[in-house]
Order: C-alpha cells, then structure tokens, then sequence
C-alpha cells in the first residue's frame, strides 16, 4: 500500500495560535508550533507537505485574495498530492468552503478544511482531534481505490458537512458547523461513517480553477424595520453591480410601494438583483 500524501495548508485561526503572555490575546503561530503538539500525526505513516500564509490570519481577515491563494496552491499541487487539508479559523471557514467549491471545477480530490474551537496547544483542544481526522478523511479511499471524498468538505468534531452547504452555528460547542439543507457527509464516532449516497461522485476530468471574482455584489439581509431612505442609499452605492436579496420566508419581500419604486429604479440602473 502507498503511503497517503496530503498536503495541509495552513491559513491561520485559532488551532494555531497561542495566548500573548503581556495581553493575554490568542496571536496566529507558524505551522511548526502546530506540529509539535500534535506528535500523533506521525503514527498515521502520511507522507505530509505543507504551505503555509505568511503571516497566518485570523479568518475575519479573509478575502477573495486569500481564496485565490489557496485555489491556486491546490492547483499547482494536484498532482503531486492524495488530499488537501485545509487549516481555517472557524469564523469565516463557511464562505471560503463555498467559494473553493466554485473555484475548483471538476475536483475529484478532497479538499477537507478544518479549525477548531480552541488552540492545538490547550490541555482540551478540539483541534488535534479534528487534525488528524481531517487527515483521514483526506486519504480516505473506497474498494476501488477513489478517492471516498471528492469535494470541498468541512470537517468540525463529530461531522463532516459539504463546503456549500455549511454554516458556522456556535461561537463556542465544539460541533460548531451545520448544514440546514443537507445530510452529513460522514459522522466520525468510533468510526467514520461516510453517507455514500450524498458523497458527490465525479467522472475524472481535469481540474479547473476559477479565480476570478468580483466583489461589487452586495447582500442585502432584509428587515423590519428598514426605510427607504437606507434602502436606496445601500441600492446606490457606487460601482455595485449585482444585489442577493436576502429575503423572508419562501422569499417574500414587502409589497410597500416605496420598496418596490427602490429595486425598480436599480434595476432600470443596470443592477442585477
Ligand atoms: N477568530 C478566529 C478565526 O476565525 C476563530 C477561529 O479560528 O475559530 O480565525
């Protein structure tokens, strides 16, 4: 059997960072900090490579620069590599989930991104645990030798959830991610259990990746109690091309005149909503 190689791409958060003795405050560590105390990763007999961001950040400092970055590191390696894992603060661990998934047309490799809750180096870290069992799920193969997982996955404690699918729902529970509108992918108990009819199989083809994206699209979360005054002011911001509505229930919005008058006018404008 060969040994599994995976590469692990290190973008900073909170599994590799350590408490500044003077202010207290967690600051991102490099990836050797994040080896050490994690010994067992050697008993796994992986072949592991590695990049890492330089400097690594917290993930509410990601942005689309950043998903290029690791789009384009899975791409130049794809070949020399089993699996990807990806080390992410869990705070904006979502968005890049689902963004890679966009990027990286016709993966057929696991991408597997994962944090944890608190840092590798605390006695009840969350984070060698998810380490290593995103490692496995990287190098996991079926009969046939496939890869088991061949798209972007988050992986948090007990499950393994599709990137695009998944949202963070605790600042706190080590199972902090959910999907709302799809199964788990695997549950991770004594064993790990993958859900094979909802794992995405795919015919190989070669990889694609997409980096470009524009960030003149706007979301726009509606409420209660906004006017037309603030709505129009967001709908005129300057350079905005395209707006997601985010609206209420099955997708019903007011039927204010005022509000309907403001979409229209934007849309007249050339604004994609
Ligand atoms: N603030 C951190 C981040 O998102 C939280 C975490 O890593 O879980 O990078």
């Amino acid at each position: 059997m060969k040994r599994p190689k995976i590469l692990i791409i290190y973008t900073g958060g909170t599994i590799g960072m350590i408490e500044n003795p003077d202010t207290h405050a967690l600051q991102p560590f490099n990836f050797d900090h994040l080896m050490d105390n994690v010994p067992k990763v050697k008993k796994l007999d992986y072949e592991i490579g590695n990049f890492q961001f330089n400097p690594p950040i917290d993930s509410s400092n990601m942005d689309p620069s950043h998903w290029r970055d690791i789009a384009l590191t899975i791409e130049e390696k794809y070949d020399l590599y089993d699996g990807f894992v990806v080390l992410h603060g869990t705070d904006t661990m979502a968005f890049t989930a689902s963004a890679l998934s966009f990027m990286l047309e016709n993966l057929s490799k696991p991408v597997i991104i994962t944090g944890s809750q608190l840092p590798i180096g605390e006695v009840r870290t969350d984070g060698e645990e998810n380490l290593i069992t995103a490692l496995q799920v990287a190098a996991a193969i079926d009969e046939k030798g496939r890869p088991r997982v061949q798209e972007v996955a988050i992986l948090f404690e007990n499950y393994l959830w599709r990137g695009n699918r998944a949202t963070k729902m605790s600042a706190d529970n080590f199972n902090a991610f959910k999907s709302f509108n799809y199964p788990q992918l695997a549950e991770i108990g004594l064993d790990i259990e993958y859900n094979t009819p909802y794992l995405r199989q795919v015919p190989p083809r070669p990889l694609k990746v997409c980096t470009d994206m524009d960030s003149n699209v706007m979301f726009l979360e509606l409420n209660p109690g906004m006017t037309e005054q603030t709505l129009d002011y967001l709908l005129h911001t300057p350079g905005i091309k395209g707006i997601v509505l985010k609206t209420y229930g099955a997708g019903n919005t007011p039927t204010h005149p005022w509000f309907i008058k403001c979409i229209k006018k934007a849309v007249d404008r050339g604004v994609s909503t």
